[in-house]
């Protein structure tokens, strides 16, 4: 790759992860003002706090769509699918339904899509929940992880010791999320060396690195190509369909994970096949002595 490709390929991630982080400062901002104090954040609540401009409906949509958000004046129509809600959750709702509604409540609070909604742009049904690539979509994710994640009810708790997958299935449960969006709100706010990916049909599909990584030029995470990692690679092969839950860990070296990384250090992996989605989560931690934070490099 030329470095002009490099270099303009770094500035649009960069040009990304700022709109996706403005995205996740509003739904904070919704939260806080909407007075929660602590978890779970529920949007319900949010909802009636916009006195009537929101509709409600909630059913079992099938596989339409996980929400849908239209204007018919004078209100929005907010559609959420219930269907997941037959999974097993300990709230009112399952967590993948609190993330769309979250997800629609996005489209509705950030001032680009709630004008092309009011301006006639069309409703689309939304697949939530890290599902799709477009930014729209993306934005409305981010928005809802804040929202329902805020950094100033999680921050404290990822920040208290280096990270387990066990504390981070307390706050999964505590905040009512699922798995995948309480490790991706994770790794946003974590200070120490750590990341999570998400691989489908054996090829990475998104991932992301922890402050505490940026900090020493780990950045980003390989996407679109096969596991390269030979303990991963292990896992996937006893059974790729991804349709029972299985979880499993081993353990390679970083730039199995992360393009252009400046060093070398062992990370420990964890693996998670979440069946409602057909895919596997790596959680990925590294102790902060193995990695080199003098930046000499
Ligand atoms: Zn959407």
């Amino acid at each position: 790759m030329s470095m002009t490709k490099q270099k303009t390929m770094m500035i649009e991630f960069r040009f990304e992860q700022a709109k996706l982080r403005k995205a996740t400062e509003l739904g904070e901002q919704i939260a806080k003002e909407a007075g929660f104090l602590k978890p779970p954040v529920d949007p319900f609540v949010v909802i009636r706090n916009e006195q009537g401009r929101i509709k409600h409906f909630g059913d079992n949509f099938g596989s339409d769509f996980d929400g849908r958000l239209e204007f018919q004046r004078p209100s929005f129509l907010l559609f959420y699918n219930t269907k997941y809600d037959e999974w097993s959750h300990a709230g009112k709702h399952h967590p993948k339904v609190s993330f769309t509604i979250g997800h629609e409540l996005g489209h509705y609070f950030q001032e680009h899509h709630r004008s092309y909604l009011m301006g006639g742009g069309g409703a689309h049904g939304s697949l939530t929940e890290f599902q799709s690539n477009r930014m729209v979509e993306r934005e409305a994710d981010s928005f809802s992880s804040g929202l329902l994640m805020p950094k100033f009810l999680l921050g404290k708790i990822v920040n208290r010791a280096a990270p387990t997958l066990d504390a981070v299935k307390q706050a999964r449960d505590m905040f009512q999320v699922s798995l995948t969006s309480m490790l991706v709100r994770w790794v946003q706010l974590c200070d120490f060396p750590c990341a999570v990916a998400s691989i489908r049909g054996e090829k990475v599909g998104w991932g992301y690195c922890s402050t505490g990584f940026k900090n020493v030029g780990i950045y980003q995470i390989i996407r679109g190509t096969r596991v390269s990692s030979r303990n991963a690679k292990e896992f996937i092969s006893q059974d790729s369909s991804f349709t029972n839950f299985r979880e499993g860990s081993g353990y390679s070296d970083i730039s199995r994970w992360v393009g252009n990384a400046n060093q070398k250090c062992v990370v420990t992996e964890q693996y998670l096949v979440v069946p409602s989605t057909q895919q596997m989560l790596v959680f990925l931690t590294a102790e902060e002595e193995d990695i080199a934070n003098d930046r000499d490099w």
